[in-house]
């Protein structure tokens, strides 16, 4: 079961979407791009790119997304949440009285390197990968605090940049803008998991 088929999406409404996409491929998934809610019945997982989360979230209001997306996070189907996608996830973010879509147990601080850090290139170990997966931060967010059921996949400076909660993955870097498409490998291996799980029943 392990080789079959998985139908992934990219939120594309604003942001790193088509570097996402070949990343998918590459990581043997069949990746969509996704720009209106009706797109979303047919996937087995959800990818939610970087770019500026105040404007993925507000289009994702515009659009119907966050009902949309929360009711397919609800019936358990994987979600991978990278840069602006993590802030967009999560269920606090600094300073800030609303979150988007408010579904991962954390709290998130926006640009949280500051000017001199706002971009950098570092070789990253992540738990579950074997050698360390080329990491672009870029404005990048950090994870401040996290719930129980949040289990840190990463760390840069002892600063919590990589998490999953259960069916939900979020980095705080861009995966998607190197070819190392390993952690895009680890995500489709949880939509492969959520898929025969549910094809079982
Ligand atoms: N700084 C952006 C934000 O706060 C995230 C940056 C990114 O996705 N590369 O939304």
């Amino acid at each position: 079961m392990t080789n079959q088929t998985v139908k992934i999406g990219v939120l594309a409404l604003q942001g790193a979407v088509s570097e996402h996409l070949r990343s998918l491929e590459r990581a043997g998934a069949e990746a969509v791009s996704v720009k209106r809610t009706e797109q979303l019945d047919g996937l087995d997982g959800l990818v939610i790119p970087g770019g500026e989360s105040t404007t993925i979230g507000k289009l994702m209001r515009k659009y119907g997304f966050i009902e949309r997306v929360r009711e397919f996070s609800e019936a358990g189907r994987p979600i991978f949440g990278t840069c602006a996608g993590l802030i967009v996830l999560a269920k606090e973010i600094e300073g800030q009285e609303e979150p988007h879509l408010g579904l991962m147990d954390m709290k998130v601080a926006r640009n949280a390197f500051g000017r001199q850090r706002e971009s950098f290139e570092t070789d990253l170990p992540i738990k579950g990968i074997e050698q360390p997966v080329r990491a672009v931060f870029i404005r990048a967010p950090l994870i401040r605090e996290i719930g129980e059921g949040v289990e840190v996949l990463a760390t840069y400076n002892e600063e919590m940049v990589t998490a999953r909660e259960g069916h939900l993955l979020v980095s705080s870097f861009h995966p998607e803008l190197t070819d190392d498409y390993r952690l895009h490998e680890y995500f489709a291996g949880m939509v492969r998991e959520f898929k025969s799980g549910a094809a079982k029943g």
